[in-house]
């Protein structure tokens, strides 16, 4: 099981694509992965390399000794963005009861959100020439609680001090990542005596409904000395903020056997760290070209500077060659040749909903990693390439199932579509089955994350 709780003690840190990427290029770091920047020009040579994309986006890749122009490029990605709830710039409401405005980032099931102890967490800028209270190497604990009391400016001190990463910064401003690093707000539901047709089904109006109680009785201003104090200096010294509700309840086993996983965040950080996982065999193995891209924005369409439908895939295979001092023109070969594996949650066979589902084409939990099909290219549907995978997944003893969508039944759609319209390579779009997709909290079988990782390593190989 300790390989199940590295996995999930990843995603219990990992509350949003920032924190996720961030963590994502410690571990990259420290798996020896040579940093560079996308913004600097690249002498590269075989070895393995990582660099920060924008946003929640994140690269990394290895280059073998082996490696030559026009040879087929491997690319696996996954997203580190999760629907979520998006505190508003003045997000400060409410008079007695200290509420936060929010509004709603891609498609939660947001019934889910309700009565549950949330966390905040996200980016602060802060002025260059601020003073920030204690902190070590760039990760220690804010002294929230004594920052508050020093500024004079808060009667009650937070309760939870919460943490600040500085991850980068510009001439004018530097920029932390921050989390409460705990429960400090929640939605609370109105009683069913009041609404008594509540479980026949309730519309929440998200400007109404969806806002958060931090506390009670606090004095104005209260929402930019919490966020100041998380970032450890004066809320005069925060420039921007940019912050998000997250679910902190952890990753939990649950199952009379205990084998399944209850969490926040499954989709997609099972592919996420499966993708860590692989890079990682790949540095080691030091053959072909094999890069990783994890994108964010993927909930909300993925149409952005760092989600998959944008040039940057283009943009890093062409950097990629140039730093390696290959012509551009071998690039169109690469990219024929070659492979990619889009990793996303699946959706699993739910046993009181088997009417949603096809059943013969649906993946149970303990099935093992879950190949998605689709026709209508919902999914990337490269017949060719789901052949090779089976032999491939077969020898390997990986388990696997192929899901289709029930077909009156329009399902989501992911990554592979969208990246394979950029870089026109056979696709496959594969990951973990889960139920409860975009509740708050999701399920799914521990052992199909051991597949999901196999099939995740097996494509570089
Ligand atoms: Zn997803």
């Amino acid at each position: 099981m300790s390989s199940d709780r590295e996995w999930m003690s990843f995603i219990n840190r990992a509350v949003t694509p920032y924190h996720c990427a961030e963590f994502l290029r410690r571990e990259l770091v420290s798996a020896g992965f040579a940093e560079v920047s996308l913004g600097a020009p690249w002498e590269l040579r075989p070895g393995a390399y990582t660099a920060k994309g924008p946003g929640g986006a994140h690269f990394a890749w290895v280059i073998g000794e082996d490696a030559k122009p026009g040879d087929g490029v491997a690319i696996e990605l996954a997203h580190t963005d999760a629907p979520c709830l998006h505190i508003k710039p003045a997000g400060e409401a409410g008079s007695y009861y200290a509420l936060a405005d929010t509004d709603v980032y891609g498609g939660p099931i947001l019934n889910t959100w309700l009565d549950r102890p949330l966390g905040v967490a996200g980016r602060v800028f802060v002025r260059k020439k601020a003073r920030v209270s204690t902190r070590v190497s760039g990760s220690a604990k804010t002294a929230a609680a004594k920052t508050a009391g020093d500024s004079g400016a808060v009667k009650n001190a937070f309760a939870v001090a919460g943490s600040a990463m500085q991850v980068g910064g510009t001439a004018h401003t530097s920029e932390y990542l921050v989390s409460s690093d705990g429960p400090v707000m929640t939605i609370p539901n109105l009683a069913i005596h009041f609404n008594r047709d509540v479980n026949k089904g309730v519309e929440l109006k998200k400007a109404i409904d969806l806002r958060p109680i931090a506390g009670f009785s606090m004095e104005k201003n209260w929402l930019a000395e919490y966020v100041a104090s998380l970032a450890g200096v004066r809320a005069a010294d925060v420039v921007e903020s940019e912050l998000y509700l997250y679910v902190t309840q952890p990753a939990e086993i649950v199952g009379v056997r205990g084998d399944m996983v209850s969490s926040p965040r499954l989709d997609n950080q099972t592919s996420c760290y499966a993708l860590l996982a692989a890079i990682k065999k790949a540095a080691k193995r030091g053959r072909g070209l094999s890069i990783a891209m994890w994108f964010d924005n993927e909930e909300v369409g993925s149409q952005t500077r760092q989600g998959a439908d944008s040039a940057l895939a283009p943009m890093l295979l062409a950097k990629i060659y140039d730093g390696l001092g290959w012509p551009a023109a071998r690039i169109n070969e690469a990219v024929f040749a070659g492979r990619c594996l889009s990793l996303d949650v699946a959706h699993a066979l739910h046993p009181n909903h088997p009417e949603k589902y096809d059943e013969p084409n649906s993946a149970r939990f303990g099935d093992g990693v879950t190949l998605k099909v689709s026709a209508n290219q919902r999914y990337t549907y490269s017949a060719e390439l789901i052949a090779e995978m089976r032999e491939r997944l077969a020898a390997a003893k990986i388990p696997y199932a192929v899901h289709t969508n029930q077909s009156d039944v329009v399902g989501g759609s992911t990554m592979g579509p969208l990246l394979s319209s950029q870089l026109p390579m056979a696709t496959l779009d594969a990951g973990v089955p889960i139920l409860a997709m975009h509740s708050a909290c999701e399920l799914m079988a521990a052992s199909d994350m051991k597949a999901l990782t196999g099939l995740a390593e097996l494509f570089f190989e």
